[in-house]
């Protein structure tokens, strides 16, 4: 079996992955608020992740991996949102999360095995309290409940803090209702007219950090293999997560690797709604660009790197997947050979998830099928690319779709290969003048043309 080492957010080193039991491998990882379209960034660790679950998927058998991801519909941004337009709160976040789940669907990302809730988990997120306030680990005062971090030896572990520097860091909020002013809130009192729920407090609403303790036990257990999120995550709501399940579970820890994925920035911006430079997805999508090509682009930098979100990404991303799509374009006529998955690209992913040295293992068996002869090997050589294709979520488009030339006539089609052969044929006699008329010749019927070391490839413009 192929390694796999990943880095550990907790131990700040690359570990051998081991899973508790390989017949069951479980993880999870901190979904969207969904109150808008996501943004890009959103998208990376959804992206990232559905490389692991690929990978596992690979390793220990479809059925062995359990994935959760959840959706935060609870929150003050959402209510803001229903109120302006008049609805309740569950208009709003059904909404996006059908926007999301398309979004996401669009780029090629395996649905979950679980997507809970923090509405569908409430009867969950009360019990955990309950269980840490008869443990000792949580007090309600006032209709809120707090989570004391004094009782609790390692809080500031995993994120390396004193509790003296989260303090100076962190927007504490000073209130009467707290005994230290590091405890965070597990259950708040609703406002008049915001949503709430009954709880042995009153009617209020959990915290976020309690959402995913909660979700977490109940969809895969006390303690899982795989946590991951963005790394903006790690203090304070990992920190807190780490705090709560550990208190309720008797110590034994949430997750056994952390896994987090760095900012996607916009000249140099940490990319956040609150700071206006928004690209949503579902912008990107409805402006024309291919959900392969974000998620393409979402994988060109290692995940645990700062990725820069640029036009040129994503034109660089588009001309690759046309490279890698015009040599199955050549292929059409073969049948894929079942391949296994090639270990190039395996060795890659499983030494920490390295994309940008898969996709290049991607491009040499993109360019031994290129030159592939005999019909075996061509079909041997396709089989291994769509492999490749199916662990890194890429190439799952017919060739003829993507570059959108499904809708052409064969007559259509025969006379445009005709006239790319003749502009080959002039480009190697270098007769350039020949060439380009050739060129404008295409561009008149639509099509335009790329010189790539794969040879020419043509799409029609859109
Ligand atoms: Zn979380």
């Amino acid at each position: 079996m192929t390694a796999l080492r990943l880095y550990d957010t907790a131990s700040r080193r690359k570990r051998d992955f081991v899973p508790q039991d390989p017949r069951r491998v479980t993880m999870y990882v901190c979904g969207p608020t969904v109150y808008a379209p996501a943004h890009v960034g959103n998208f990376r660790p959804e992206v990232v992740f559905d490389v692991l679950f690929r990978l596992l998927r690979h390793l220990y058998g479809d059925e062995a991996v359990l994935f959760s991801r959840n959706f935060t519909d609870v929150d003050d941004k959402i209510n803001a949102r229903a109120a302006a337009e008049g609805v309740e709160i569950d208009v709003i976040t059904a909404r996006y999360t059908n926007i999301y789940l398309e979004d996401a669907a669009a780029l090629n990302v395996l649905p979950k095995t679980f997507e809970p809730t923090a509405t569908g988990a409430m009867a969950d997120i009360i019990a955990f309290i309950e269980r840490l306030i008869a443990l000792g680990h949580a007090y309600s005062e006032q209709g809120h409940v707090l989570f004391s971090v004094t009782a609790y030896e390692a809080y500031g572990d995993f994120s390396r803090r004193s509790l003296d520097d989260m303090l100076a860091g962190a927007r504490v909020e000073v209130a009467p209702y707290k005994k230290d002013p590091g405890d965070f809130v597990l259950w708040k009192p609703a406002r008049p007219g915001d949503p709430g729920w009954e709880s042995p407090w009153g009617r209020g609403r959990p915290g976020w950090h309690i959402e995913c303790s909660a979700m977490i036990e109940a969809s895969l257990g006390e303690t899982i293999d795989i946590h991951g999120g963005g790394i903006d995550l790690v203090f304070p709501h990992h920190e807190n997560e780490i705090a709560q399940s550990a208190c309720a579970h008797g110590g034994k820890p949430l997750a056994n690797y952390w896994l987090h994925n760095g900012f996607l920035s916009m000249e140099a911006e940490k990319m956040s709604k609150s700071q206006g430079n928004v690209v949503t997805v579902h912008t990107m999508l409805a402006a024309g660009v291919r959900g392969e090509v974000i998620r393409y682009a979402l994988l060109s930098g290692h995940y645990r790197a700062p990725l820069d979100w640029t036009d040129k990404l994503i034109e660089q991303s588009r001309k690759s997947l046309d490279r890698l799509y015009g040599v199955l374009r050549r292929l059409k006529d073969d049948a894929a050979a079942d391949a296994p998955a090639p270990v190039s690209v395996l060795e890659a992913l499983g030494d920490d998830l390295n994309t940008p040295k898969a996709l290049a293992a991607l491009f040499e068996i993109a360019g031994r099928a290129n030159k592939a002869g005999a019909s075996a090997e061509r079909a041997r050589a396709k089989g291994e690319l769509m492999a490749a294709g199916q662990l890194l979520g890429l190439l799952r488009s017919e060739p003829d779709v993507w570059f959108g030339v499904d809708a052409l006539s064969e007559a259509a089609a025969a006379e445009i290969e005709a006239l790319l052969a003749q502009r080959q044929t002039a480009r190697q006699e270098r007769d350039f003048a020949a060439a380009d008329a050739i060129r404008d010749r295409l561009t008149g019927m639509n099509v335009s043309v790329d010189d790539t070391p794969e040879g020419q490839i043509w799409r029609m413009m859109s």
